[in-house]
């Protein structure tokens, strides 16, 4: 097997199970790997340090999966990984939820691999070239664990791009999912256009936030931005909140929310969804004097790397601001991020700049995580990402 050798002093990040190996740490080949196949990885002294899949084109060279030296990477450790990651999910499944996210990456040992199960289908992304490699495998394993109706590549291009992998959609396996599929979180059904739609198709890392939320929205006024498909809408709908306004740039996530809303016999009469800019839609309502009692704001990541942090701080900062003046007086902001350079105690940070900016004082009242099929491994912190504040505004 091919050896990758790290340079001197670079082997305590892969001793503590970090799943990262830079290139600029590699000191020297042995063998000639193409990229996606499996290695050795040792420390400068020849000690073993893992099993990787190894990529010349990325900035990260090996991406480790397995510490122990007597487990040899074969169609076996493949399959008893995701056996072991299906697994983990089915205490979420039940007449009640069909949908979740079965396998998370690294968090699952499974470096690039992310499957997200929609009621009988599958949305795949693969977005490591050894990943890539292992695709028919993966997809034979996904077939015999979870007996699916159809598996759906839904590869995100440009972080396939990083790993010299061009765009990968399409269907991969069995029947085309419908373009508009129904399924359940929480008993809510949902319309999930895997093909089309954004992601993978549905945010399932907001199921437990979603149900959350809806416990405060009884007879309440509820503005949901950057709703997507209206998970917190529809949630507080059905908990029987007096009124609820949506708001998302995109057409067929309006479209798509507006069908939710039927389909789960919700009152149509309490229900407004706007297709527009949220930032300009919050000022629009702040020029009319429109106020609520409860706000959701669930932006995309505004902070993809480090790097983009203080540009991203100020956004957070200026729509929290902004949505902290137009509650009422005791009102609710649910505040969230999925960017995961901006930690928790940084998020905190800038709520309390938007909140004194805004001359509101506030109180936390609840903190919001990722649920459970997102899971954190502690030796991979960059595998946490969505966090969320629930604050009183005073
Ligand atoms: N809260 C949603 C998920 C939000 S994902 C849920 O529970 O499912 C982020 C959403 O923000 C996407 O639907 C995207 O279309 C929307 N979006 C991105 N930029 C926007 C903008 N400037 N104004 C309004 N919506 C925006």
């Amino acid at each position: 097997m091919v050896e990758v050798i790290l340079k001197k002093g670079k082997e305590k990040a892969a001793i503590q199970r970090h799943p990262w190996v830079f290139s600029g740490a590699v000191e020297k080949i042995k063998g000639s790997p193409e990229d996606g196949d499996v290695i050795r990885l040792v420390a400068f002294d020849k000690e073993f340090l893992g099993y990787g899949f190894f990529n010349s084109r990325s900035r990260i060279a090996v991406r480790l999966m397995e510490w122990n030296e007597e487990r040899q990477i074969d169609d076996t450790w493949f399959e008893s990984r995701v056996a072991q990651a299906v697994s983990a999910r089915r205490s979420l499944l039940n007449d009640q939820t069909d949908t979740c996210r079965i396998v998370f990456s690294e968090a699952d040992f499974l470096p690039g691999l992310i499957v997200d199960k929609y009621g009988d289908f599958l949305s795949l992304q693969i977005l490591s070239a050894g990943m890539e490699k292992k695709k028919s495998l993966l997809i034979n394993i996904l077939v015999k664990e979870l007996q699916p109706k159809g598996i759906f590549d839904k590869s995100d291009a440009s972080a396939r791009e990083h790993e010299g992998l061009s765009a990968g959609t399409g269907l991969l396996w069995g029947a085309q999912p419908p373009e508009f599929l129904p399924v359940k979180e929480n008993g809510i059904v949902y319309h999930v256009n895997i093909a089309e739609g954004q992601k993978s198709g549905f945010y399932c890392d907001q199921r437990e936030n979603r149900l959350l939320l809806s416990g405060y929205a009884k007879d309440k006024d509820v503005l949901d931005c950057f709703s997507y498909s209206g998970g917190f809408s529809l949630n507080s709908l059905k908990q029987g909140a007096a009124r609820v306004t949506s708001v998302d740039s995109s057409a067929l996530a309006i479209e798509t929310l507006r069908q939710n809303v039927q389909l789960n016999n919700l009152d149509l009469s309490r229900s407004e969804s706007i297709q527009s800019d949220v930032n300009k839609q919050l000022r629009a309502f702040r020029d009319a004097g429109r106020t609520f009692d409860i706000i959701v704001l669930d932006p995309p990541k505004y902070a993809p790397s480090r790097s983009a942090l203080d540009r991203a701080a100020r956004a957070y900062k200026d729509l929290n601001r902004l949505g902290m003046l137009l509650l009422n007086q005791g009102g609710l902001l649910a505040t969230f991020s999925c960017s995961g350079a901006v930690d928790i105690e940084t998020f905190k940070q800038i709520i309390a700049w938007a909140a004194l900016d805004a001359g509101k004082e506030v109180q936390v009242i609840r903190q919001f995580t990722q649920p459970e099929d997102h899971p954190v491994r502690l030796s991979f912190p960059e595998g946490e990402y969505l966090k969320g504040l629930l604050v009183r505004v005073l």
